[in-house]
């Protein structure tokens, strides 16, 4: 595996496993979904765009953290469509 993909891989499981409390979304409809996509990248625009992030740690840390967040998102619409994991539940996945 890519050293980029492990990385991506593990700051998307840093925030699956922070939601885990959340309810499921396993059986959110997909236009849901879609909204909460629309909803985590506004969550990026805010992020990079109201700091001064350039050196600022904290600041360069919530950027990764949001980016991951819309990349789980996606990945939570990407598996209502492949075959291998449309029928797992929360923690099988
Ligand atoms: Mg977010």
């Amino acid at each position: 595996m890519r050293l980029f993909s492990k990385w991506c891989a593990e700051e998307i499981e840093k925030v699956c496993s922070r939601n885990d409390h959340k309810p499921a979304w396993e059986n959110q409809n997909i236009l849901t979904i879609l909204d909460k996509i629309h909803e985590e990248y506004l969550e990026v625009l805010d992020a990079v765009g109201s700091c001064e992030y350039w050196g600022n740690e904290d600041a360069e840390k919530h950027i990764v953290w949001e980016c991951a967040d819309l990349a789980a998102t996606a990945m939570m619409l990407a598996s209502k469509f492949d075959n291998k994991t449309k029928n797992l539940r929360r923690g099988n996945l």
